[in-house]
């Protein structure tokens, strides 16, 4: 009996020193794709690349740290993967059953725009691009909220049931949005900010009218 209970004992340390080492291969294997991603723009095994990101994020952070890389290369790798991965059904949906939400650190600093249920609103002033963009995008057939927050995010898609989000903001947010539209089953795509803060941030705006007539 003892020699059962050591062998158990046995097997279950070697399985566990097998796992830990295919962590730490997927864990490597995920930060070369991620660095080759960054470099060339090209994503290879996107699907595997997305579990490092997503499962392996700290020990994927670590490896990049420790060759003195900067970690946040992780976050825009895996930003622009969740894109490219959602790209098509996010096309696929029907404007009206799509959602873009801006960061209210985008307005003007002095934007008159009141704080309402449905988040911050734009009287189209003119002092800041909002105006125009959010004009042009419910023209295209979209819903376009400003929000202060994630917990207006979260209220809105609850009352308005998009299928498809447009996220804008910073990595953080970027990404954390993007992770609540894979647990909810809804095809999110983000644009991040060029200048993050808490106000006057930037926003490549070209970049957003590409995207939203690309999708068109
Ligand atoms: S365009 Fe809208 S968001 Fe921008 S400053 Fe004017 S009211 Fe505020």
């Amino acid at each position: 009996m003892p020699f059962e209970i050591n062998s158990l004992f046995t097997v279950i340390g070697q399985a566990a020193v097998y796992f830990v080492i295919f962590l730490l291969i997927a864990a490597v294997l995920g930060s070369l794709l991620v660095a080759y991603s960054f470099k060339t723009e090209r994503f290879i095994f996107p699907n595997f690349m997305l579990f490092s990101i997503t499962v392996l994020e700290n020990l994927v952070k670590a490896l990049f740290r420790l060759v003195r890389m900067d970690d946040s290369i992780v976050d825009k790798v895996g930003i622009e993967v969740r894109n490219k991965v959602s790209i098509k059904k996010f096309k696929d949906t029907p404007k009206n059953k799509r959602i873009i939400f801006l960061p209210q650190c985008l307005r003007a600093v002095d934007c008159s725009s009141r704080l309402g249920p449905e988040g911050m609103q734009c009287t189209n002033c003119g002092k800041c691009e909002i105006g125009q963009a959010k004009k042009d995008a419910e023209g295209l057939g979209y819903k376009v909220f400003i929000v202060p927050g994630s917990s207006f995010v979260v209220r809105l898609v609850r009352k308005h049931k998009p299928v498809a989000i447009l996220g804008v903001g910073c990595i953080t947010e970027v990404v954390s949005g993007l992770e609540m539209c894979e647990k909810l089953n809804l095809y999110g795509v983000g644009l991040t900010l060029d200048r993050a803060g808490c106000v006057s941030t930037v926003l490549d705006w070209d970049e957003f009218y590409e995207f939203i007539r690309m999708t068109d």
